[in-house]
């Protein structure tokens, strides 16, 4: 059931072309589960760049297909509609598996699918691994720490997660992930990569996709209130995604002794209110920030530790928040003026 696989043309967008791969590494053919979502589309042009086959294998519940238009450009892009929860049977090299929502508000809409799509989708992309041989990437997440006592987050720290809140189905589900990946590294040789990465943020996200920099800056740029939860005071540390998709990578291509788990996120770390107060500044909206009630089990404080990553992979992220915001404020500025012309035709 492959949508596409359309013959090359062009590579039409160079920005994370790394061609020091393409000269020092055979080619390889690369699945990436959720590769229709915001991270998973980023790193799929990223890998074609690099001269891979790659196959995004996507259900497009939260994924767009235009995120990954342009990429239908490139000889040896496949898009196949599966979902993760079922078997996976196709000739790989290597496996990033991404597929799960990862906005509150979405992954909390269906929570057991939530659940089996983190559970049953690394068992099944475990499964592809054994019988493929291919070394496989689990996007884990700061949400293993819950909400942390532990500041700032440490790979060591085992968290403070909630079992039967409604963040657990995401929580939960992505910390039983690690275990499978780890039993299946013992019991099955498996060469896995564990990534824990934080809050993430970058062009490709949805207008809808409910998290707090999408949810700022597309407020801001329709001149409507910029939704606060709690008093602000809580903290997060933003990643651009270049940054991020570049800390894949270096795992990925580390040494199979290093199976993580690893911080991948950006250590300077904002108030939610410092971020709506510099989207506000950045985007020179006349959006007033309003106060929402704070959701349940909304974590205090997050900020990574990234000096296992740092040290291990010689990898920290060089994007400070102004300039992703910048760039990300362009993208949603272009998205939702096309937008406008599409009602308006
Ligand atoms: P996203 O929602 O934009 O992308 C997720 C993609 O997975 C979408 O294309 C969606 O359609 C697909 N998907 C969801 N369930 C699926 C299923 N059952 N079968 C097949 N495809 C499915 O989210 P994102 O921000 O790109 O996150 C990608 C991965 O990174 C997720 O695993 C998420 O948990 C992890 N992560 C992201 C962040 C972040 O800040 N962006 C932080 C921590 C972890
Ligand atoms: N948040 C907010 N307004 C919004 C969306 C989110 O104040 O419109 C807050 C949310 O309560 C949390 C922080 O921003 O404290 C980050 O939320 P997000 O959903 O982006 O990610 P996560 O909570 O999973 O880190």
């Amino acid at each position: 059931n492959s949508i596409s696989a359309i013959p090359v043309r062009h590579n039409v967008n160079n920005d994370f072309a790394d061609v020091r791969l393409i000269h020092s590494k055979r080619v390889r053919r690369i699945l990436v589960t959720g590769g229709a979502g915001f991270l998973g589309s980023h790193l799929c042009e990223r890998l074609l760049n690099a001269g891979h086959t790659v196959t995004c294998l996507d259900n497009f519940s939260t994924g767009l297909e235009r995120n990954i238009r342009h990429l239908r450009n490139f000889e040896g892009f496949n898009v196949i509609k599966h979902d993760v929860i079922d078997p996976i049977d196709i000739e790989v090299d290597e496996i990033y598996n991404l597929a799960c929502p990862a906005s509150p508000p979405h992954y909390q809409a269906d929570p057991v699918h939530t659940m089996k799509t983190c559970v049953l989708g690394a068992l099944n992309t475990l499964d592809l691994a054994v019988r493929t041989g291919a070394r496989i990437f689990q996007a884990s997440t700061s949400e293993i720490y819950g909400d942390p006592l532990v500041h700032p987050q440490v790979e060591s720290y085992w968290g403070n997660v909630n079992s039967f809140g409604p963040r657990s189905c995401y929580d939960e589900g992505k910390r039983s992930a690690e275990t499978l990946f780890f039993d299946f590294h013992k019991g099955h040789g498996v060469e896995v990569k564990i990534g824990r990465i934080f809050n993430t943020y970058g062009p490709n996200m949805r207008p809808d996709d409910g998290r707090v920099v999408s949810n700022f800056i597309v407020q801001a740029l329709r001149g409507q209130d910029i939704t606060v939860y709690g008093d602000g005071s809580q903290t997060r540390s933003f990643c651009f995604v270049s940054d991020l998709i570049e800390g894949f990578q270096q795992l990925m291509a580390a040494d199979a002794s290093f199976i993580g788990p690893v911080n991948l996120g950006n250590p300077v770390e904002f108030t939610v209110l410092e971020l709506a107060e510099l989207v506000i500044k950045l985007t020179g909206s006349r959006s007033k920030t309003v106060r929402n009630p704070l959701p349940t089990d909304d974590p205090r404080q997050r900020r990574p530790d990234i000096s296992l990553a740092q040290h291990r992979l010689g990898w920290k992220p060089v994007v400070p928040l102004a300039t992703g915001l910048e760039k990300t404020i362009s993208y949603f500025d272009r998205l939702l003026t096309e937008e406008t012309h599409e009602f308006a035709e």
